[in-house]
């Protein structure tokens, strides 16, 4: 068996991968190991602070796989003590994510959403304060991509168009650029793909993250979120240890959906609803599906009616998502009234259908996906996101 190909960013090496390498370099694999620890477990964010190995080793480390975070380039605080970041790569790259203070119980998907609405967000040239000690259960969002080519209508990242594949490393490494920020550990951490980009469209840098995510985290702490790349389904649902799914349907029909999301005209309803019906769920989890409500579009009865039947047979919960408004970069598109959205989720209710509605607290400076991005390379190009 050929050992793992290095991955440029050692943050992306998983506890084996890491043995396998130091048998490479002729060490014995416990020295992989307590590389690996002390990265992950210890906290330790330069070759120089894995004083377990031997200086040799150190220099080898830093010559061949020198340690480094994503800078923090912007950082939006909320009243509510979520702080949206900025996070730039040593390539240009620029990504969000976001930590969300606070714990609802049970692997909660839509605290994304939460972050997204919250009110008070402070935008200057500088990253803007940064937040005191993180104080227990919280939840960060991770970016997989540097942009999305998937288009959804409502998304501010898809309107900003298509980015490279992040590593497993770069991954992992924004992560931890956010934990150090916010002075906190991973032990309370929740994890949530649901920041920038499409998960399954990066199969290979998601599940190298999750192999390493999954040594400080439990699974049932994960969730990653998917429109529906139906094919990739299987690969996920094979791995080991799986996170928790969410899918983000936002219709119940193929032309209604295909309207919001054109990734449905690749891969519509029927095979995606198979493949979340094939999804393998371990006892006490169940699938979350994402419907962002928006006025007009997705929110009549009929909707509701035809969702709770899509749905049925399906362990699933829905989380109901009103649209953030953002004239901006979403000009025309409404958040529906307050009782079209509680007649909605009666309607799934009544149906049996487990159902949350993620209300908004106010308005935010950069109130949807993508939005942080936008600003930040509008001011540092000078130009209108929306026109890129
Ligand atoms: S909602 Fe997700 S999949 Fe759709 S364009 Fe935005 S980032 Fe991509």
């Amino acid at each position: 068996m050929t050992a793992p190909e290095p991955s440029p960013d050692p943050f992306g090496l998983s506890r084996a991968e890491w043995q396998s390498l130091a048998r490479d370099w002729q060490l014995p694999a416990y020295r992989g190991r307590q590389i690996f620890d002390a990265i992950h477990l210890r906290g330790a964010r330069s070759v120089s602070e894995i004083h377990e190995v031997p200086r040799s080793l150190r220099e080898k480390l830093g010559s061949e796989m020198p340690i480094g975070l994503p800078a923090v380039v912007r950082r939006e605080p909320s009243r509510d003590g979520s702080v949206k970041y900025g996070l730039r790569f040593s390539d240009g790259a620029l990504i969000e994510a976001v930590y969300m203070p606070g714990d609802g119980g049970g692997a909660r998907v839509n605290e994304f959403e939460d972050a997204r609405a919250a009110s008070g967000a402070v935008l200057s040239a500088a990253p803007g304060p940064k937040p005191g000690a993180a104080p227990g259960r919280f939840t960060v969002c991770l970016s997989s991509q540097t942009g999305c080519a998937v288009d959804c209508a409502f998304c501010v990242t898809g309107r900003l168009g298509g980015g490279r594949n992040l590593t497993a490393g770069e991954i992992v490494g924004q992560l931890y650029a956010v934990l150090d920020d916010v002075n906190a550990s991973a032990q309370e951490m929740r994890v949530v793909f649901m920041g920038m980009g499409e998960p399954f469209l990066n199969p290979d840098g998601v599940s190298g993250a999750l192999d390493v995510l999954f040594e400080v985290v439990s699974p049932r702490r994960v969730t990653v979120s998917t429109s529906g790349i139906t094919p990739v389904f299987a690969r996920f649902a094979s791995l080991k240890k799986r996170p928790n799914l969410a899918v983000s349907l936002n219709a119940a029909d193929d032309e209604t959906r295909a309207s919001l999301m054109p990734i449905d005209r690749t891969y519509p309803l029927d095979g995606l609803l198979r493949a979340m019906r094939e999804w393998p769920l371990e006892p006490r989890r169940r699938l979350t599906v994402e419907y962002v409500l928006i006025a007009g579009r997705n929110d009549s009865s009929a909707d509701a009616t035809r969702l709770a039947k899509l749905l049925s047979g399906i362990d699933a919960k829905v989380n109901v998502i009103p649209l953030n408004e953002d004239p901006l970069y979403l000009p025309g598109w409404k958040r529906p009234a307050e009782s079209v959205i509680d007649g909605f989720a009666a309607a799934l209710a009544g149906a049996r259908i487990p159902v949350t509605v993620r209300r908004s607290r106010g308005p935010d400076a950069s109130a949807a996906c993508g939005q942080l991005k936008g600003r930040t390379e509008d001011s540092r190009k000078g130009g209108s996101a929306r026109n890129r």
